[in-house]
């Protein structure tokens, strides 16, 4: 057995050994580890529909392995919280970074909303950590590494039961694993206003995407997957643009990482400019339009 483990979600069946960017990102971070400390590392693929289950075959499996990792995806904190839970083992979630010191693993997780970073190291094992998506670069050529599949009959979760499964329809881009994050707030007043966010996604290319803040989605403008902050996604992507988001703390908790915020406000005062790395103070109903109108001119010379 491997003292490391990338644990991938895989969607329904377990064998199809789906590998999103976020799990080759963790397994960057297996193989770094693994080559300073002197250890192995391999790949366990899990079926997530029954996490419960899921959980207990993992807790059995990963006994002797010495640090559990995987992505902090809303399946990944859930399912590694139960596995912690199983091995009554320590869980660093969210990280954003680590580093090895000696033989000493240190994982840096945001604490209260983004506004303080943490170094944590246990003196435990086996260890679980989670990895913001988009903190870490993504493992390039697939390692030879060992790969592991749990498998688990639809009955061993009995209150779950699968019965269709849905491809998600619209942006293929999962909002954690995009570039550019265009977000709308409540400041576009309604869903039909939405084009003009579509338009400008559109302009910057296929790796950027749409995201919202809270109220948003409640409202039902918005699907929830777009829905980024303390109760939504953490992402971390190069750009972020705010469009009519005022900046509460919950929203900016999940927009922290991001490398560079684009604020566009009407209100100068509003608490978006204070992370914002450039603001645009104006009705984002004319500045919007505008920005896509010149960044299609940019990219036409
Ligand atoms: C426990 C808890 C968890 C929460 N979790 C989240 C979370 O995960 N994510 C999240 O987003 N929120 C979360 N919230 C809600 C959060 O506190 C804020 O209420 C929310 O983020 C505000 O959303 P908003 O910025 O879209 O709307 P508002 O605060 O209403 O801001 C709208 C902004 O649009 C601007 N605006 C209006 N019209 C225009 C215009 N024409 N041109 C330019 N600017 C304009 C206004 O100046 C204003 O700044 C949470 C709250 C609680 C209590």
């Amino acid at each position: 057995m491997p003292e490391i483990l990338v644990i991938i979600a895989a969607s329904g069946d377990a064998t199809d050994g789906a590998e999103r960017s976020t799990s080759r990102e963790v397994a960057h971070v297996a193989q770094d580890i693994a080559s300073q400390m002197g250890w192995q590392w391999g790949k366990v693929f899990v079926p997530t529909d029954y996490i419960d289950a899921c959980a207990e075959a993992l807790a059995q499996h990963a006994q002797s392995a010495r640090l559990l990792l995987m992505a902090a995806t809303a399946k990944g904190k859930d399912l590694m919280a139960r596995v912690a839970g199983h091995l009554a083992a320590p869980l660093a979630q969210d990280c954003v970074g680590y580093r090895v010191d000696v033989s000493t693993i240190i994982f840096r997780r945001p604490l209260y909303g983004g506004k303080l970073l943490a170094d944590v190291q246990y003196a435990a094992s086996p260890v679980l950590a989670t990895f913001r998506p988009r903190t870490q670069p993504a493992l390039g050529a697939a390692a030879d590494v060992l790969q592991h599949v749990i498998g688990l009959a639809p009955e061993a979760d009995p209150r779950v039961r699968v019965e269709r499964r849905e491809a998600e329809t619209g942006r293929a881009l999962d909002v954690t694993e995009a570039a550019i994050v265009v977000s709308g707030g409540r400041g576009m007043q309604g869903p039909e206003h939405w084009p003009i966010l579509e338009e400008l996604v559109s302009v910057l290319g296929p790796r950027a995407t749409l995201a919202c803040s809270r109220p948003v989605s409640d409202e039902g403008w918005r699907p929830r997957a777009e829905h980024v902050g303390q109760t939504g996604r953490s992402i971390a992507p190069d750009v972020y643009v705010a469009v009519g988001i005022s900046g509460a703390i919950q929203h900016v908790a999940g927009i922290a990482g991001s490398r560079c915020i684009i604020a566009i406000n009407k209100d100068a005062a509003a608490p978006i400019f204070e992370v914002a790395d450039y603001g645009i103070v104006g009705d984002l109903f004319a500045v919007v339009p505008a920005l896509t109108k010149a960044i299609r001119v940019l990219k036409a010379r």
